[in-house]
């Protein structure tokens, strides 16, 4: 056998991330990663599961009962969530308008269920005219959509219309909020979703590990009357709830570590007011826009559908997409991302969520892109751009 390795301590880059997630972690969340474990089924942490759940109804703006944290990545509530609602021969309705609703047709086919689709480009979101059309077509059991494409920066409008759609088709909604919740408009119950599922690296800025997941009556009597148990063990909504429901039974070992964790980020939710975090966000990344428009850049998405969250920057003609990437980490310590799908290549991805929405951000982002530009040999205005976010912010 070889020696011990010499492996120095961990000291990993000090990074600003605006990828597209994970974003920079409030150091209220880093703190309450560091304070002592109890067990998963400590009298102290069944509070601790109490508060987390009651934290995560207001930022869902729901008061579905089965709402719970996940364990694992945005992933893991999205399979528990398709998993257990997709039933072997069940139609499930997905849209073709980005990478997730690819996740998510690959997800209800494991789950035995059979795949449709309603289309729309890649950068655009679904038509209701075009859902109606689908689910006319095809009577799914449950349809699915993405509320915040994170792969092209594009938000879904119309929800409340979508939703109203499938039920008179009486299809269960299920929807992608990894990228919206806690940082873009989300009802869940006013707009009538019935499933939702979120990340918390994203918006919440909270390191992943525990994910939101909401479900209304509709959603779970649907569960919880299935002839075949999920193909899931591990994320069976109908075992895990002895854990999060009544009884608070064993199950699994709970990652107590990210439920303090996102039991912080919540709270910093809460501290701030959910109408009010939306509103920075839009605020943040509107001079951010702004100012990337002004020093000549263009945005992908009509305005309309901007995903303040998520801004998908197109690159100039003649310019590497990687090479502006390496620049900005390695001059900058600053982390954007490229594109995926069709959009590889043609855009970049710039998130401006959570902790890592703030005016300071938007400046040094700027100055960084510019650079990173420039050195690329393409012709921006920095100045101009920084001047334009300014104003934005009303400074
Ligand atoms: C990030 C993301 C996911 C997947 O989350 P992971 O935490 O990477 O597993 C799903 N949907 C959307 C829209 C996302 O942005």
């Amino acid at each position: 056998m070889s020696d011990a390795p010499d492996v120095g301590e961990l000291r990993p880059p000090d990074r600003t991330l605006m990828g597209p997630g994970p974003s920079d972690v409030h150091p209220r969340v880093l703190r309450a990663m560091s304070t002592p474990l109890v067990g998963h089924l400590d009298p102290s942490f069944i509070e601790i599961m109490n508060e987390v759940q009651e934290l995560m109804r207001y930022t869902f703006r729901t008061d579905n009962q089965w709402t719970i944290p996940v364990s694992g990545t945005g992933s893991a509530s999205m399979e528990a969530a398709i998993g257990n609602l997709v039933e072997p021969g069940d139609t499930m309705l997905v849209p073709t308008n980005g990478y997730f609703g690819g996740r998510m047709a690959s997800m209800a086919e494991r789950a035995g269920g059979e795949v449709v689709t309603v289309d729309a480009p890649w950068g655009e979101p679904l038509e209701p005219a075009a859902v109606e059309e689908a689910i006319s077509d095809t009577q799914p059991d449950v349809f699915g959509f993405v509320h915040a494409e994170t792969s092209t920066g594009v938000l879904q409008p119309d929800v409340p219309e979508l939703t109203e759609i499938a039920h008179d088709h009486d299809a269960i909604v299920v929807a992608d909020c990894v990228t919206s919740l806690g940082g873009i408009e989300l009802r869940v119950d006013e707009w009538g979703i019935d499933a939702a599922y979120a990340g918390p690296q994203k918006c919440l800025s909270c390191p992943p590990g525990a994910s939101p997941l909401t479900l209304n009556d509709r959603a779970m009597e649907k569960v919880l009357s299935r002839e075949e148990a999920p193909r899931s063990w591990y994320l069976d909504l109908s075992l895990l709830e002895g854990y999060w429901g009544e009884d608070r039974s064993y199950h699994h070992t709970a990652p107590i570590t990210n439920v303090y964790a996102i039991r912080e980020a919540l709270r910093l939710v809460a501290e701030e007011g959910i109408e009010e975090r939306w509103d920075r966000h839009r605020a943040v990344a509107g001079a951010l826009k702004t100012g990337v428009e002004a020093m000549g850049l263009e945005m992908n998405p009509d305005d309309e559908y901007w995903l303040p969250s998520l801004n998908a920057v197109r690159v100039p003609d003649g310019v590497e997409d990687d090479a502006v990437i390496e620049h900005l980490l390695e001059e900058y310590d600053l982390e954007i991302a490229g594109g995926l799908g069709d959009l590889s290549g043609d855009v970049w991805r710039i998130g401006c969520m959570g902790h890592s929405a703030r005016p300071k951000n938007v400046s040094f982002l700027l100055v960084a892109l510019g650079n990173a530009l420039t050195a690329q040999g393409a012709d921006v205005d920095v100045d101009a751009g920084l001047a334009a976010a300014s104003a934005a912010l009303g400074n």
